[in-house]
């Protein structure tokens, strides 16, 4: 416990966050230019100017005041249209809320379905704000992890993932793509735990946030949407920031069941009210007009991943897991002493690169290194010949 904790009088929500080890990497390198930045999740691409003027003409046109708690009318219709476009599904526009991002939208998830002591299980290493979430509402987190064999592949064996449902189970937390990890939910897969979960009464809680990052096949990753009734135990989580690089305007999304957007728009009320009146009208022309710019950035991350992926998996003591999806590239250092957050620490003081300790991550990330490659080709080159030299010389 912090001495903040004993002086104040502080809950033991707070006492129990843990330290962030990406932000730990981020303040080792914030006064240092030359560093590539490598450990964040998000593209480097400014967010596209039709989108910004859309928010200065709202702003101009006085959407400045309160609005509805569950998002405008209007962003919600131009949801349900892209889902339709991109999943050919139709969702109720009733069925979507309008979040402060994606975080915003777990949490408000976590809130209408979580007692005290409910047990949800999450596959790791996971993106560490879905832990954490978990955690700070009181629920209680069970990790399976996922398989990495040598050969560079990773599975989550669902048959462990099953295992782990207790009679406290109430949700199960599937982040595909996946953050770190780039592993991607097979469709098949995806069924098995639809059927499963709908024995058991389950919930099934789909962060969908990378859908468009995937470099296996053409088109997006699957969605739950595809594959469930609109009165399933589902609830998908989705934002606006990686698509279309907007992770400071902080708008998101959750799909829940058929008659629940409004009680979890009542939650929004009491957490947060609603996102920016403005801001919601540039999300209709970021849904409306982005395509092609979500199109741009994915190939432009294509090709920054082969970089790497080439370049890394030449490297001796280095196991690159090809990502499926995502923007990540998640790699282990066979062989090399220390932990995680140290080796990040050297890496960023001999090759003037910064990643993120594998420790961030939760269970089973220690050993580990992701790089984030939502960055220009030509600097993925720079940072891998940066890196080559000095991995080498950790083994
Ligand atoms: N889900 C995953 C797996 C993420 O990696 C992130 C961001 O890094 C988010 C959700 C939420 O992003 P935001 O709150 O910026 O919309």
């Amino acid at each position: 416990m912090s001495s903040a904790y004993e002086s104040y009088g502080l809950s033991s929500r707070v006492a129990e966050i843990p330290e962030n080890q990406i932000a730990r990497i981020a303040d080792l390198a914030r006064n240092d230019p030359e560093v590539i930045k490598l450990w964040i999740g998000e593209g480097d691409l400014p967010t596209p100017g039709f989108i910004n003027q859309a928010a200065e003409r709202a702003l101009q046109d006085g959407e400045t005041r309160y609005t509805y708690s569950q998002g405008l009318p209007q962003l919600r219709e131009a949801l349900a249209r892209y889902h339709q476009r991109h999943w050919n599904v139709a969702v109720d526009p009733s069925r979507f809320c309008i979040t402060v991002g994606g975080m915003n939208a777990l949490m408000l998830s976590l809130q209408m379905i979580l007692e005290p002591g409910d047990e949800v299980i999450t596959p790791t290493p996971a993106w560490p704000n879905s832990l954490e979430a978990i955690r700070i509402l009181g629920g209680v987190n069970v990790t399976v992890g996922y398989e990495f064999d040598a050969g560079g592949g990773m599975s989550l064996p669902l048959d462990r993932l099953f295992g782990a449902v207790t009679p406290r189970t109430r949700a199960i937390f599937i982040n595909s793509p996946s953050n770190p990890t780039g592993w991607k939910m097979s469709r098949e897969e995806m069924f098995q735990l639809r059927d499963f979960c709908r024995e058991r009464r389950l919930w099934i809680i789909a962060d969908e946030v990378y859908a468009h990052f995937v470099y296996d096949d053409a088109g997006v990753a699957p969605s739950f949407l595809e594959i469930c009734t609109a009165d399933d135990r589902l609830i998908v989580t989705n934002t606006f920031s990686k698509n279309w690089c907007m992770t400071g305007w902080r708008a998101g999304w959750a799909i829940v069941p058929e008659g629940l957007g409004g009680l979890l728009s009542n939650l929004g009320q009491y957490n947060t009210t609603s996102i920016p009146t403005f801001i919601q009208h540039a999300c209709v022309t970021a849904l409306d007009q982005g395509d092609d710019f979500i199109r741009y950035q994915v190939e432009r991350c294509r090709a920054s991943r082969q970089v790497l992926v080439e370049g890394l998996s030449r490297l001796p003591h280095v196991s690159v897991f090809a990502p499926q999806g995502t923007f990540y590239l998640f790699f282990r250092l066979d062989g090399v002493s220390g932990e995680s957050f140290e080796i990040a620490r050297h890496i960023l003081e001999q090759a003037k690169v910064g990643i993120a300790p594998g420790s961030a991550f939760g269970n089973g990330g220690e050993g580990y290194m992701r790089i984030c490659f939502a960055i220009d080709p030509a600097l993925a080159q720079q940072a891998l010949e940066r890196l080559t030299p000095c991995l080498i010389a950790l083994g």
